[in-house]
């Protein structure tokens, strides 16, 4: 039993399947805008009561929540495996990231949003000045399939502990999921509408868009985050958006190549290539890419996709995205790419075995295109400052990830995107004091971490005259000589500012690179 399913609601309904069976797992409703439209009442209802709780009474609710997830993993993992096929020890995995989380929200939001006394300036040495950050209302939340509990986690949890209210629109692939999951919390806190979930397809998640919700956080593909902010605009509803991705790895010729190889494989592999921050490509330095090569293929022929245990990748959770895998890889290989491992034979009706692809051309669909799928591209490079290049000209900038002993930080500077794990892959998801978020077509804005809490509130700054101004400079009785009293001010405080530098500026390189 849901928390809408005995409310008012479309008499529609849809079903989520076990991609890796086909078979049932749950009916769901398919709501309209009018329900919608009621879910966000009801959470703007709840909203006052939630944001007067306080930052230590938010703590407690939060951390009751907390403990019945881990003390219920089990059942939700369940959920998970039903909904998207894929193991239970990864679905395990991606619920202990969102617990852990959830872990820091509790005990740093009062700390990153909570008043902060600002120096005043000397202008202004009578003000007492100061910043806190203030709830937004209630938020909508977009998600994705692919980690049903992290993902949007990575947006309710933060959401929630900065004080808003949250209505939640899973993917049509993984309602059960979202149910799931609002009833959990619904125990901790019941009468309170903190977190509901809206079930549907796109028109779904358009009502929210236009629904009186004070900020949606979306995450799936670029292209429906273009759509969403289309139909946000129109309320000036303001958007935090993660897209997609095309996540790059550099090995550099010094790095440590078995390392390496068993990151990219992970990287690439699992999940079966539906990560947002999954490796979809490797730019190797010349003098290591036999052996790096040698290294990947060598585990890439020991990983298996299946329903059974053994796997270690479950099924393409969205039918669909096996003709962009199968796209991909032929395209490669028609522009003169080879298969080292796997290939178009590797491209199954429900489940797709690693492939590697080498020596792809740069303007393929598998090197530009996000291909969401377990397949890898390993592409040749003379140097770091080659594949830097490679990686930057690209639309997309995520993640990326860096191999190499003495220069993982210098290449990481250079890369254009939002997030680098040197020598691991994807280790800044699971870092709950750093930024999530990309640049360009993978999105802006940002969850996870104090930026994350951020996103979801508005800056409150407040000044208190402490007492009267020698030099008042908001005041019609402003004489001529306050007025030179300023000018002198303004000599002393910025004047010599503006001199020239003595030197030409020089744009700094990093050696070796
Ligand atoms: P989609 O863009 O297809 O869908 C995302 C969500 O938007 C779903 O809940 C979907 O509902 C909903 N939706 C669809 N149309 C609209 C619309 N017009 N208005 C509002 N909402 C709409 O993405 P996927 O679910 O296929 O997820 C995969 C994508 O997500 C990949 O591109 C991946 O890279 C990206 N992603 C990005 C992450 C990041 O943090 N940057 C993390 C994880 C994934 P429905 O499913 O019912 O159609």
């Amino acid at each position: 039993m849901t928390q809408l399913d005995d409310r008012p609601a479309s008499t529609d309904s849809f079903t989520s399947l076990n991609p890796a069976t086909g078979e049932v797992v749950g009916t769901y409703p398919v709501h309209t805008a009018a329900d919608v439209d009621a879910a966000v009442a009801r959470a703007r209802a709840s909203a006052s009561w939630w944001e007067g709780l306080g930052f230590e009474g938010r703590k407690e609710v939060l951390d009751q929540w907390r403990g019945v997830l881990a003390r219920r993993v089990a059942a939700l993992v369940d959920v998970v495996h039903r909904e998207t096929g894929k193991p239970h020890g990864d679905a395990q995995l991606e619920a202990a990231l969102a617990i852990d989380h959830l872990a820091w929200i509790a005990s740093h939001a009062k700390k990153v949003l909570g008043p902060k006394k600002v120096f005043a300036g000397l202008l202004l040495a009578n003000q007492a000045a100061s910043v806190e950050y203030r709830p937004l209302g209630v938020v909508g939340v977009i998600g994705p399939w692919n980690y049903p509990v992290f993902t949007p986690m990575g947006s309710i949890a933060y959401a929630l502990g900065a004080g808003n209210t949250v209505v939640f629109k899973p993917s049509e692939l993984t309602p059960g999921v979202g149910h799931w999951l609002a009833d959990s919390l619904r125990e901790v806190v019941p009468g309170h509408d903190l977190l509901q979930v809206v079930t549907g397809f796109g028109e779904t998640g358009a009502a929210l868009c236009r629904a009186d919700v004070d900020k949606i956080a979306f995450t799936g593909s670029t292209a429906t985050g273009k759509r969403v902010m289309a139909a946000c605009a129109e309320r000036l509803t303001p958007v935090v958006i993660e897209a997609g991705g095309k996540d790059a790895m550099l090995v550099d010729e010094d790095a440590d190549i078995e390392a390496a190889a068993d990151a990219a494989a992970w990287g690439a592999f699992s999940n079966a290539g539906q990560t947002c921050t999954g490796i979809e490509r490797v730019y190797v330095h010349d003098k290591v890419h036999d052996a790096f090569l040698d290294a990947l293929t060598r585990r890439a022929r020991e990983v298996r996709s299946g329903h059974d245990p053994a796997a270690q990748y479950g099924p393409m959770t969205m039918p669909s995205q096996l003709d962009v895998v199968r796209r991909h890889v032929d395209d490669a290989l028609a522009k003169g790419g080879r298969a080292v491992v796997g290939g178009p034979e590797a491209v199954g009706d429900r489940f797709v075995q690693p492939t590697v692809l080498v020596d792809v051309p740069e303007d393929s669909e598998a090197v530009c295109e996000e291909t969401f799928g377990p397949t890898v591209v390993v592409n040749r490079v003379r140097s770091m400052d080659e594949a830097i290049e490679r990686v930057n000209v690209g639309k997309y900038g995520l993640g990326s990830s860096v191999f190499s002993a003495s220069r993982g930080e210098e290449i990481a500077r250079r890369l254009r995107t939002g997030m680098t794990a040197i020598n691991s892959v994807i280790s800044f998801a699971a870092v709950p004091g750093l930024p999530f978020g990309g640049v360009g077509d993978s999105g802006f804005g940002r969850i996870h971490g104090p930026d994350g809490l951020r996103e979801f509130c508005y800056a409150k700054a407040v000044t208190r005259t402490r007492f009267k101004a020698p030099l008042n400079l908001t005041t019609f009785e402003r004489t001529a000589e306050q007025d030179a009293q300023v000018a002198t001010l303004l000599a002393v405080l910025h004047g010599r500012a503006t001199q020239l530098p003595k030197r030409p500026l020089r744009v700094r390189r990093h050696k070796n690179l």
